[in-house]
């Protein structure tokens, strides 16, 4: 990694003591960071908070303007990004995105800086990484797929779980940087293989929203109150992420989204997209998955009836005011 070594060659420092000396040289080169929504704006404004300068750039000019204010630098595409920064991390919504930004006309591989690292922490399929992985390296930069977990509470945080694919010479550089906007930093292979256990992780995740929705929707129909019966499953074997922290009915909890009509969050077309990326892998692996294809079904579904911005836990909604099917008399 070419740019990381003349680093280490003209500082004297190690590679695994990079991120740290690069903080305190950041006057030189600021951290990129493509891609401000939901998720996007809180880890860059995390990484400015922990003293970086951060050079930012999204198709929003709102969401530019409000990473300005936070103290942010911006630049007006992703080639002026990479032409800025050594290190550079996305956080945008889908494949089409990430290939837009890396190898567009002014996208971040046409300007990229011999020896760069390039992090992206969007949910894609693992095949595009790979590709994005072999077009940057042909431009003697080194790419890594990062997806995450936690949401945009532990965005806000700064408690993310990022499951990296990628050399593991290199992960180290990675590891101290991705540790300014998360708790848990863990290799899973080479690239590609963070994506694959994040689209594992959401598939199983997609079937517990839908799990959980459908208890609570029951239980309240019999009579109990949602907080009450919330309660008995969160300290019982039916507890889950869905159930104790990310509950789906308003007003079980404060400062999620059901709580806020369902908006923030991970929208439900996010959602649909993740489990999207999970049947194309179960078909290519022949694996049977068919609770996450019920669930992609649903939230497929959720979708075409005005739910796609909405927080995916909005499948409770969904679930709970659909008309009733008795029989009329
Ligand atoms: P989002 O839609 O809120 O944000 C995406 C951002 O990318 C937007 O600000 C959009 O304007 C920007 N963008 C789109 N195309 C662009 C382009 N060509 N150039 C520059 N910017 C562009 O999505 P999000 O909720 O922040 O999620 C981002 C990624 O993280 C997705 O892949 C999602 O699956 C994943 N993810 C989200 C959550 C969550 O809870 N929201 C949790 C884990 C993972």
């Amino acid at each position: 990694m070419l740019g990381l070594r003349v680093v280490r060659i003209t500082s004297g420092i190690s590679l695994r003591n990079f991120s740290r000396h690069a903080t305190l040289k950041s006057s030189q080169s600021p951290v990129g960071f493509i891609g401000l929504g939901n998720m996007g704006a809180s880890m860059a404004e995390n990484l400015v908070t922990k003293g970086h300068r951060v050079v930012v750039y999204d198709v929003v000019p709102e969401s530019v303007a409000a990473l300005e204010k936070k103290g942010a630098l911006v630049a007006s595409s992703p080639a002026e990004v990479a032409a800025q920064a050594d290190r550079v991390v996305t956080m945008l919504p889908a494949s089409r995105h990430v290939q837009d930004v890396y190898e567009g006309p002014n996208g971040i591989l046409s300007s990229v800086r011999g020896g760069a690292l390039l992090i992206d922490s969007s949910t894609i399929d693992p095949t595009t990484a790979i590709d994005i992985s072999k077009k940057a390296s042909d431009k003697a930069a080194v790419f890594m797929d990062a997806p995450v977990s936690g949401g945009v509470v532990a965005a806000k945080a700064g408690t993310l779980t990022f499951m990296v694919g990628g050399d593991e010479a290199e992960y180290d550089a990675a590891k101290d940087l991705l540790s300014f906007m998360g708790k848990n930093v863990i290799r899973c292979g080479n690239v590609g293989t963070g994506q694959t256990a994040k689209i594992c992780n959401n598939m199983l995740l997609a079937v517990s929203m839908i799990g959980v929705s459908e208890a609570l929707n029951l239980g309240q129909r019999l009579g109990l109150d949602a907080k009450t019966l919330s309660g008995i499953l969160n300290i019982s074997t039916g507890r889950c992420w869905s159930s104790d922290t990310y509950n789906p009915v308003p007003g079980v909890f404060d400062g999620v989204p059901s709580s806020n009509d369902y908006n923030g969050g991970f929208g439900t077309a996010l959602m649909a997209k993740d489990l999207g990326l999970a049947q194309v892998a179960s078909t290519e692996t022949l694996s049977p998955t068919p609770l996450g294809s019920l669930a992609h079904q649903i939230y497929r579904t959720m979708c075409q009836k005005g739910y796609a911005e909405k927080d995916f836990s909005s499948v409770y909604k969904y679930l709970s005011t659909e008309e009733s099917c008795e029989p009329k008399q």
